[in-house]
């Protein structure tokens, strides 16, 4: 997979380039990933790349010209992306999706945004890292490509693999214990001990179901639960009915 990003700060990239997963990915050839810098593009001799708003107002409008010549030296086919809150809301089925492509082009915007016509002319979609407003697309563009990238083959050792992760199953993860054994009076999950493979998934899935409903039961609805899923869910309910299942069940306390 080869990710274009066009923005007027490339040098942010460098540690996020230069560290964990994605250096590995870039080493391993999995990933190629080129930060362009937007002034390179730029038409005068200032490498000018924004201009006053017409209409008046605050605040600068990046020129479409560079942007265009930036996408234009990109190989098709491509997806260009426009980094704004305006966008559709970045997940995990997004990720996956993206993590198909050959060629993806993040556009990160600063000041007040691109010109309307980048968006309408040049932009395949829009993509948002949530509501709220951030100073420029750069941290959207890592986090889309940070979540992208793990996705791809080969890129996550076993013991670090997406399987099992929070979404991949359409529910939350299970909770993770290490060692030691016992911390502050509190014990590590028997079952977690007992060697029994098969118990020990159960337990994992009845914990994946029951973070999944107590903190995101949004999530529930909209899962494929199996029949073992159903039970285990109904195990859970009436847990809580009964008061049972909480924190202080779950962790035992010598
Ligand atoms: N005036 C714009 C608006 O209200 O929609 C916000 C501009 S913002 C200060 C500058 C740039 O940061 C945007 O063009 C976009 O590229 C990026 N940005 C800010 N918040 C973002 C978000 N939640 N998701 C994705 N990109 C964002």
């Amino acid at each position: 997979m080869r990710i274009d990003i066009i923005t007027i700060f490339p040098e942010l990239f460098n540690p996020f380039l230069q560290l964990g997963i994605v250096k590995k990915a870039l080493e391993k050839k999995t990933v190629d990933i080129r930060a362009h810098d937007l002034r390179n593009f730029a038409l005068d001799k200032h490498r000018m790349v924004d201009d006053y708003p017409y209409g008046g107002g605050p605040g600068m409008v990046l020129k479409p010209e560079p942007i265009w010549r930036a996408v234009e030296q990109i190989p098709q086919p491509r997806r260009v992306v426009f980094l704004t809150p305006h966008g559709r809301t970045f997940d995990q089925e997004k990720a996956w999706e993206m993590a198909q492509l050959k060629n993806l082009v993040l556009i990160c915007g600063r000041y007040e945004g691109v010109d309307e016509r980048v968006r309408e002319e040049l932009v395949d979609e829009e993509i948002s890292i949530g509501d709220y407003v951030l100073n420029g697309g750069e941290i959207p563009a890592m986090v889309i490509m940070e979540a992208v990238i793990r996705l791809l083959p080969e890129v996550l050792g076993d013991e670090d693999s997406v399987v099992g992760d929070s979404f991949y199953q359409g529910l939350l993860d299970h909770p993770h214990y290490t060692r030691p054994e016992e911390f502050k009076g509190y014990r590590v999950p028997g079952v977690l001990l007992s060697g029994d493979h098969k118990k020990i998934a159960r337990w994992r899935k009845k914990e994946s179901l029951r973070q999944t409903l107590l903190k995101r039961p949004d999530l529930i609805k909209k899962a494929n639960l199996d029949p073992e899923d159903r039970d285990l869910l109904a195990e859970i309910e009436a847990e809580i009915e009964e008061g049972l299942g909480g924190k202080e069940d779950r962790n035992e306390k010598c």
